[in-house]
This record gives C-alpha cells, structure tokens and sequence, in this order.
C-alpha cells in the first residue's frame, strides 16, 4: 500500500503515461511512498475506482487530458462518494485552464495548473504533513515553470514490460516559440531544453535495454538544429534494424546541417509529424500560423526524394476563415507533395487556446464535449462539416492505413484528390452507414466496386492493385470477389522483406 497513487487513464493501453514517470521520478524523499496504476479509457470507470480504493491510498494524483476527462470525472466520482476522506489532486493540459467551469474540478480537492513536476511533490509534502482539513493550500495550485537542470529523469522508471509492450515516449525540449491560436504549445513559452549531456545517457540506458521505437515528444524537435543533429547522429551511430524514431517538426525549417543526418538513417527509421495546418496564407494570419510555403515545399521534396523518413503530415479542418474550397485546394497541394499519411484533424477548442477570439466573428461553434470538435461555423454549416468528418474518418482507413497504398491513387485518377475521395467517401457512407468497424476485405469490395462500377475503372486493373496491397499485408488468400479478375501470379522472386518496423509505417514502404 502506498500512501500516494499516480494514476491516469490512457487513451489505449500501449500508451504509457510519461507524465506520471515525471512526478514519481521527482517525489523525493516520498518516492518511496508513491506507486503508479496506469488504466485505459475502454475500462469501467467503476472497475477502475474498485481497484484505486483497493489499494487504500491517502492521496491520489489523477493526470486529465481531453481523452479522459469524462471517464476521470466518472472515477473520481465515485471515490468521493465512498472514501470522501481521500484527497483527489488533479493535474495536466486539461484541468490547466477555465478551472472554474469544471464538473471534475468540483469533485476534487486541489488542482496542480502547469507544469507539476516539482509542485506535485511539494503539496504532497505539505498534506502528508498536516491532516488535509487544516491544510492552508488553495484548491487551485499553479506550478511555477520547472528548471530542467533540477528535474530528476523518468527514463530508469520504464518498467521492462513497458520496454516489451508500450510506446516509450521521451522528451528532449520543452515548449514552442510559435504562436499558433489553436494549440496549447503557443502558451509554452519559453522553450526549455533538457540537459543534453544527461538525456543522451539516458537513451543510451534505454537502448541497452532493448528499447528500438521512441516517441519524442517535443512540439518542434528540428527548433534547435545543434541539439537536433546531436540526437540524430546519437542514434546514427547506434543503428539497428527495427530502430524507429518519431518526432514532431515545423515543415519550413531544414538546414543542411540537419538534412545530412536524416538523409543517413535507412527507410522507414525516421518518421516525422510535419504540421502544414493550412495552405492558406490569409488563414495562417488569422491564426497567428506564418509559414514559408516554398520552404516547406521544398523540404517535403527532398524528403520524399532524398531519404527514406515517412512523412504523417497534419492539416486542419473549420480553422476561422478557411472554406471548403480552401481546405480543398490545400489537400490536393499535400497529395502532390506525397507525404505517406495525412491527418485531417477537426479542429478543437482547447481550453486556454485564443482560437476563442474568433469565435463571434466566424461563428464558430464547438461541440461543448471533449474533444470539443467544431460542428460549424461562418463558412462550413454543420451538414458539410459532417462530411468532412467522414472524409477525415475515411481517410485514416484508406489512405493512411497503408492497406492501401497503390489503390488509393487510382480513386482520384484523372480528378482532383480532394473532390474524388469526396465522392467515395459519401458513396461508403451511403452504402455502410458507418464510419468503424468495416472489416478489411468489406472494405476492399466495396473500393473494388466503387471503382469498377461508379468509376468505370478496368477491373483487371483495379483487381490487381489492391491485390499488390493485399499481399503487402502479408496475406495470400485471394478474395472471392476478384478471384475471376487476376492473373495467375508470378513465383516470387524475392521474399517479402521481414521487418520489425511499426506495421502501418512497414507497409508504407513501397
Ligand atoms: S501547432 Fe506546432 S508550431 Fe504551432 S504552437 Fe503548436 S506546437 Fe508550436
């Protein structure tokens, strides 16, 4: 039993709360009053209560993201309706911000706003030392920004089924210098950077356990070039097969310092999320987002051309100012620009955002529940947007999946990317009325009708496409309903190349 219980729900359970390892790493002297319970939202918040009160805690520390927030609020619920005694912390992004309209900051006791590394253990200090009545803490505790260079490390906190099951996040810089309205990361400032010396030791504990995937989760690891290269060229010199490596970019700045490092890595070792957001200049002004798009253009070709990085490339739909013309235009720009996955996020209303001072003039309206979508506003009216939702859910399946790698091409063959996958993306939903849980071949018959049938595309030719992408899945049982279109197949040459890469990246590689 522990006196103090840091817990989260994490949106799927490979997801390993980085931010709980944060405040156990720097508890101090209470360290070894503290344990970790990681849960997952698909759990019963009444199960996950169960096991909280199990384990008799005095104090518990509850991370709150806008994945969980619902379900947390549920949980903490139903702890202070049977132990009212325990006294309920509640920390992260979501929680931060407009605390005073909050059902779960009601429920709870004392609220950490910011960064809580060190605050954390301190007002833990403070309550494990008085009885929590007589505690003179306010319920809203802002953290003051931590210094890196007293933060302790989480890294040696990773368990080894964590190392064998879960996504191991690390961080090297705190922090964005950039302004975009609707981002939490505009409010980070300054950016801070992690002792370097010290980090590149802890990756290298990491990687003599046997870690090979990392997620970096700074907002702009490619800021400070010289740490930047440092890092690629850490993980250069130690390359194994399986190594994979995930970090977030600004698409505008690739010097060829940093060009030479990435270009090093073999394919598939390198996968960057590249924020374009939008194409639209006059959009990019409204919301504070300036972008060199030749810059950027450029970079994605050497990217493509040069080196074997896999490109997740972000755009946003219902930003103030951007049309459905707009978002069409720059969606087919970033198919020209052949990034292997584009996410078309919906835009959110984060809490603390200054997205908000728009929302008279753009009519924008948000759905008042996380993850607080926009279901319209001045120049996008709900209908629309719901096909655009269908075509950003729809998008992910097809398009992103890599189930579908050569298909995909052949649904906007001779029109335009954006104004095809429209087309099929109402003809799907027409025919399946549903936007999950169509299983891979449905899915595939369905593409293999659309474009045989509304396209009028040889099926010949269609049947041997998504044939290819089927095999590059692996698989080699023919499906029934293109069995009569394909040839017999070739022995094949070569084996499939094995490869330890992450799957939907591996099948990416072309
Ligand atoms: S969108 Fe990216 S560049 Fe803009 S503020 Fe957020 S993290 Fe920084």
């Amino acid at each position: 039993m522990s006196d103090i219980l840091l817990t989260t729900l994490n949106a799927k359970y490979i997801h390993a709360a980085f931010g709980l390892r944060y405040l156990l790493a720097n508890l101090g002297e209470l360290k070894p009053r503290a344990a970790i319970a990681e849960f997952d939202i698909n759990q019963r918040p009444l199960d996950i209560a169960e096991q909280v009160l199990a384990r008799n805690p005095r104090i518990v520390g509850f991370g709150v993201y806008i994945w969980n927030v619902a379900q947390t609020t549920e949980v903490i619920s139903a702890i202070k309706r049977v132990r009212p005694d325990i006294v309920i912390i509640l920390g992260g992004p979501e929680v931060s911000y407009e605390t005073a309209l909050q059902k779960i900051v009601e429920l709870a006791d004392y609220v950490i706003t910011g960064e809580a590394d060190l605050k954390f253990a301190e007002v833990c200090a403070s309550l494990l030392a008085s009885s929590p009545s007589r505690s003179a803490l306010p319920k809203i505790i802002p953290a003051e920004l931590p210094d890196f260079a007293k933060l302790a490390l989480p890294y040696d906190l990773y368990t080894e089924d964590d190392i064998a099951h879960r996504i191991i996040y690390v961080e090297a810089s705190r922090g964005c210098p950039f302004t975009c309205e609707f981002c939490l990361s505009s409010l980070d400032v300054p950016v801070r950077q992690v002792p370097l010396p010290a980090f590149l030791e802890h990756l290298q504990r990491l990687l003599d356990r046997g870690v090979k995937q990392f997620k970096f989760v700074d907002r702009t690891f490619n800021l400070n070039v010289n740490v930047s290269k440092a890092i690629l060229e850490f993980f250069l010199a130690r390359h194994q097969p399986g190594h994979f490596f995930h970090f977030e970019m600004v698409p505008d700045r690739l010097p060829e310092t940093l060009r030479e490092s990435i270009a090093a890595f073999p394919p598939g070792a390198l996968q960057f999320e590249v924020g374009v957001q939008t194409f639209n200049e006059d959009v990019g002004g409204l919301i504070k987002r300036r972008q060199n798009y030749d810059r950027l253009e450029e970079n994605f070709r050497f990217l493509r051309t040069n080196t074997g990085v896999h490109i997740h490339a972000d755009l946003i739909v219902g930003l103030p100012g951007e049309s459905v013309a707009s978002f069409a235009e720059g969606f087919d720009r970033l198919i020209a620009l052949h990034p292997q996955e584009i996410q078309v996020g919906i835009l959110k209303r984060l809490r603390g955002t200054p997205i908000v001072r728009h929302d008279l003039e753009w009519q924008m309206i948000y759905n008042p529940h996380p993850p607080y979508e926009i279901l319209q506003n001045k120049l996008i009216d709900f209908a629309m947007m719901q096909k655009l939702r269908r075509f950003a859910r729809y998008w992910d399946m097809v398009g992103n999946s890599g189930n579908f790698v050569s298909a995909t091409p052949l649904i906007w063959k001779d029109d335009s990317p954006y104004r095809a996958f429209m087309r099929w993306s109402e003809w799907l939903h027409a025919k399946t009325r549903r936007t999950d849980g169509i299983a891979l071949l449905r899915l595939m018959e369905l593409m293999f009708e659309f474009l045989t049938v509304e396209s009028r595309q040889d099926p010949r030719t269609v049947a041997a496409t998504l044939w290819t992408d089927y095999k590059r899945g692996g698989r080699h049982d023919k499906p029934g309903f293109m069995k009569d279109y394909l040839m017999e197949d070739a022995p094949e040459t070569e084996s499939r190349s094995k490869t330890a890469l992450p799957k939907r990246q591996a099948r990416h590689l072309v």
